[in-house]
């Protein structure tokens, strides 16, 4: 059996919360992060689906993306975003590849603008964890399993987290924002999660 046919992907992750990192996982620095605003603890998990081009899986698109890297005459709507400085905590890729772009500790520009239980500015006080997907194409059984296992390492590296939401962008930014999408599978998270979704 060849190393491909045994392709396996990692369910268990350890978060420091010192450096906010987590491990294994790829290291991809974003410069688009700062520090949280002073007092502002991680306390909601929001849940991005992204793909670049949409609905094209694969390539470093979404890593160039989120380092200003984009190259924005290589695709039409590469044109459109190209200029925006944006980035998430972490991504994870259609085969579980986990990829981390901003200490968890610090403040990740996913959310834009956004609120929560009459709290705006989402990114304050929130983690952004990206699904590589689109809307309406389903994600993949390994992408669960990554992101409950990374949500649980995340809980146990901070309090605050512990018993927070998790919500999807659209949740907090409504009338800009759908994803992840109608295919993403809430009661797969929750079941994986021990029905431990607020
Ligand atoms: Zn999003």
């Amino acid at each position: 059996m060849t190393a491909r046919a045994e392709h396996r992907f990692l369910t268990d992750f350890l978060t420091d919360s010192a450096t906010g990192l987590v491990v294994p996982a790829r290291q991809c620095p974003s410069p688009n992060q700062d520090a949280r605003p002073p007092g502002c603890a991680p306390e909601l998990i929001v849940i991005h689906g992204i793909s670049l081009p949409p609905g094209e899986f694969g390539g470093p698109h979404i890593e160039d993306f989120f380092s200003n890297r984009l190259a924005a005459d290589t695709h039409p709507y590469f044109a459109q975003i190209a200029g925006m400085e944006v980035s998430a905590h972490a991504l994870i890729r259609r085969d579980g590849a986990l990829v981390q772009f901003v200490p968890f500790g610090r403040r990740a520009w996913h959310a834009g603008a956004s609120s929560w239980c009459g709290r705006e500015r989402c990114n304050d006080f929130s983690v952004g964890i990206e699904l590589e997907g689109a809307d309406d194409v389903a994600y993949a059984e390994c992408q669960y399993e990554v992101l409950a296992a990374l949500i649980r390492s995340l809980r146990r590296a901070y309090p605050s987290l512990a018993g927070a939401d998790i919500l999807g962008h659209a949740d907090i930014a409504p009338a800009r924002k759908t994803d992840p999408g109608e295919a993403f599978d809430w009661r797969r998270l929750d079941a994986l999660l021990g029905g431990d979704i607020s």
